[in-house]
């Protein structure tokens, strides 16, 4: 397997601030620089292959193509058994053009309604994700994680992303949406990935125990974190904990605050809604923009 050494430039072939951000953290502490897709103007391509190793090469591919540099691309999604896969390689697009997680969740639930019922304890379930590494010269590797349990209904809790509320791991009493982020990437398809990549890439043996604890160490604290989770909050819950993360981060560096009185941040907050143009998204994660961006508008 070719290796990515120290000091090698790699590109995150996504758009997605959430996922770049979560594949910058895996990889700056092997020495790599990591710059995103969106950073360098790359088009991202569609997904038009029908697994997730075909998109997650094709966006690897294209962005190596485009950039003259490694890539590395994830395409993830949940499984469901009793919809015969799906959302499958539809997840993100359940989700509808607003990306609302609070709608693809609620599709995920009318269908088990309609198809198999929700009887305990749950319908059987996995996240799954592919990472794929392409090379300027076309070649490319590819690895997988899974993570395998049950759907719950209602969906429960407000942290992580996507389905997680509606996701309870084997073994776990907490859906991913009640964890906290430090013990879903413990057991997370992602983690379980980037360990077989980081394994097989990078020149480190216990790639597992890294990959977990470099997360752990910075779940969404810092303002780039922040930002990723802002743009990924679909529900009133979700709101809720990134509320929660956003007064730890005042507690943990209020240097960083431009606005730090109450009179002040809400006078930020009022300019936030005067002058910023949200796009069309759901409600909750707009809010969670404003409230962010007033901790630092000048
Ligand atoms: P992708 O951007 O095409 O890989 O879309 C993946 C979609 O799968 C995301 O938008 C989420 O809806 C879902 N997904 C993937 N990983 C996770 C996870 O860890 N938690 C919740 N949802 C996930």
């Amino acid at each position: 397997m070719r290796k990515l050494v120290t000091g090698s430039r790699l590109v995150v072939a996504s758009h997605n601030p959430g996922k770049a951000w979560e594949i910058n953290q895996l990889i700056r502490p092997y020495g790599l620089d990591a710059i995103s897709a969106g950073e360098l103007d790359l088009m991202e391509p569609e997904e038009t292959e029908p697994t997730f190793e075909g998109n997650a090469k094709l966006k690897a591919v294209a962005a190596a193509l485009g950039s003259g540099l490694p890539a590395l691309a994830d395409d993830s999604g949940l499984e469901v058994d009793c919809l015969g896969g799906a959302p499958g390689i539809f997840s993100a697009r359940w989700a509808g053009a607003k990306k609302d997680f609070g709608l693809a969740m609620n599709k995920v639930a009318e269908e088990i309604s309609l198809r198999h019922g929700w009887t305990a304890p749950g319908p059987r379930a996995n996240f799954i994700s592919v990472l794929c590494l392409a090379w300027p010269d076309g070649l490319t590797a590819v690895f997988e994680g899974k993570v395998h349990g049950v759907l719950v209904w209602p969906a429960r809790g407000g942290n992580g992303f996507g389905y997680d509320p509606m996701f309870l791991a084997d073994g776990e009493t907490r859906t991913f949406g009640e964890m906290e982020p430090a013990a879903k990437y413990a057991i997370s398809h992602r983690t379980r990935a980037f360990a077989a990549f980081t394994q097989a890439c990078l020149d480190r043996i216990d790639a597992h125990a890294d990959v977990v604890s470099v997360v752990a160490a910075r779940p969404f604290s810092d303002e780039a974190g922040l930002k990723a989770a802002a743009a990924s909050i679909s529900t009133q819950p979700e709101l809720a904990s990134f509320i929660a993360n956003l007064r730890r981060d005042f507690k943990a560096q209020p240097a960083e605050w431009e606005n730090a009185t109450l009179e002040r941040y809400l006078e930020a907050l009022e300019a936030v809604m005067h002058e910023t143009r949200f796009r069309d998204e759901p409600g909750w994660r707009t809010m969670a923009k404003a409230l962010l961006s007033a901790s630092r508008y000048e």
